[in-house]
């Protein structure tokens, strides 16, 4: 992913057309972006507003970056057992326990239709998928998956493209 600072973060969101409270609540500052220091290992990043369960999410699983604003839930509740439930990441295919299971909503901009999906609840895909995080050490475990990261990262990629198109999210040129 293309390195972002505070001014190219800002104008990719009015590029893509987010609201303008949303931007101001987005406390993406450049202090964040030192701290990534490897744009290019990420296909999937999110950048969240104060309350961590709204913000935008920057897809790039190729050469085009898009912008998707999406809303997060963080209870998964078991209808019979009424516990939190464990899930599986529908875009990195980490398993993830009930306390970091989440649900992503996005609106889709043309019908305002909104379309969800399960997810990790820290959004962390893209670390998942190269194996670098505790949780995907567990997840290997618990799903006995006999691929390598590359293939992860591929699927990853995949699953991203379908995606931006299921959702409507805007490709940006900056
Ligand atoms: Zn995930």
């Amino acid at each position: 992913m293309k390195t972002l600072n505070q001014n190219s973060f800002d104008t990719l969101l009015q590029d893509a057309g987010i609201k303008s409270r949303l931007r101001k609540d987005l406390k993406f500052v450049a202090s964040t972006a030192h701290l990534i220091d490897s744009w290019n290992e990420y296909e999937l990043l999110c950048i969240a507003d104060r309350t961590n369960d709204k913000g935008v999410l920057l897809l790039q699983p190729a050469s085009t970056l898009f912008v998707a604003p999406y809303e997060l839930s963080r209870t998964i509740v078991d209808s019979k057992t009424g516990r939190q439930r464990a899930i599986i990441c529908d875009f990195c295919y980490t398993w993830q326990p009930g306390s970091n299971a989440a649900s992503i909503t996005f609106t889709h901009p043309d019908d305002k239709r909104h379309i969800r999906f399960l997810c990790c609840g820290d959004l962390k895909c893209s670390q998942h998928v190269r194996t670098i995080t505790s949780a995907s050490i567990v997840s290997r475990s618990q799903l006995r998956e006999n691929l390598s990261n590359e293939d992860r990262v591929e699927r990853l990629k995949m699953k991203i493209t379908e995606l931006i198109d299921h959702i409507g999210a805007r490709s940006t040129t900056s």
